[in-house]
């Protein structure tokens, strides 16, 4: 299997055999059914470490390894960003979940020697109706950018897309961190923004797996990192949202891998 196609950056992008993309889905659906499980346990009391443990348990009984338990010293299994805080939030024992807090829960493992990546941000109980229009509109922006996924479109398909939903409801999309593709290694090329950089962005074939992952926020697209070295807020405070699927280009379209409730 080869690629002549690059990603805009020069990398190659790694074409997946049919094989080789059911064991990302195997992967992935750990991920999903991780996502799900956690997604049962958030109420407010709860820690984000307790989180932590649960995915992590979860993982041992499915003999996977989390993924960014260790990925450049990052501390936890899971990254968990509460309300300000965009995304790559350390688990902690200080951090109690209270009513009316969004969290964004983001998992991936190794599976087989290939990674599986996933994300959605989850409402602690009634939250604000502006946060849950933020919730929804970043759920939404996902799946447009998803449909977007055919051999022969482009990235930047995949980018309008997600840009424009969010920016035609007010919100706005953060432009430091991007997508990316997945396999054998958890980040490989392209790097898939959520903003339009122009056409000139690789082709999308059939094998490729994509991780596309919105970071919405509420004001300001401008972050900054925290003096922890991970923790990704908002310049302005205000909340911020994050969805990602790892999806597959396929002949029949998009295949989402890491769809929940299968
Ligand atoms: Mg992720
Ligand atoms: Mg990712």
């Amino acid at each position: 299997m080869s690629s002549s196609e690059k990603a805009s950056d020069g990398r190659r992008i790694v074409i997946k055999s049919l094989d080789e993309i059911m064991i990302m889905q195997e992967a992935n659906q750990i991920v999903a059914e991780t996502l799900t499980l956690l997604k049962g346990q958030i109420e407010p009391g709860v820690t984000t470490w307790d989180l932590d443990k649960i995915a992590e348990d979860f993982c041992n009984r499915k003999k996977v390894i989390p993924a960014f338990k260790g990925y450049r010293g990052f501390p936890g299994s899971l990254c968990v960003s509460i309300n300000e805080e965009v995304v790559h939030g350390i688990p902690s024992r200080k951090k109690k979940l209270k009513k009316g807090d969004i969290i964004s829960i983001d998992f991936g493992v190794l599976c087989r020697g290939f990674f599986g990546d996933s994300a959605v941000t989850i409402p602690v109980g009634k939250v604000d109706p502006e946060v849950n229009r933020l919730l929804d509109v970043t759920r939404e922006s996902l799946n447009k950018g998803i449909t977007q996924v055919v051999a022969g479109n482009r990235i930047a398909d995949i980018s309008k897309a997600v840009q424009g939903h969010v920016e035609s409801h007010g919100f706005s999309v953060v432009k430091q961190f991007v997508g990316h593709g997945i396999g054998s290694q958890l980040h490989e090329a392209p790097e898939i923004p959520n903003f339009y950089q122009g056409e000139r962005t690789a082709r999308l074939q059939a094998g490729m797996v994509l991780a596309i992952e919105p970071m919405v926020n509420m004001g300001t697209h401008k972050v900054k990192v925290l003096r922890d070295g991970w923790t990704v807020i908002t310049y302005d405070k205000k909340p911020s949202a994050h969805f990602e699927h790892s999806v597959a280009v396929t002949e029949d379209g998009p295949l989402i891998l890491s769809l929940r409730g299968k």
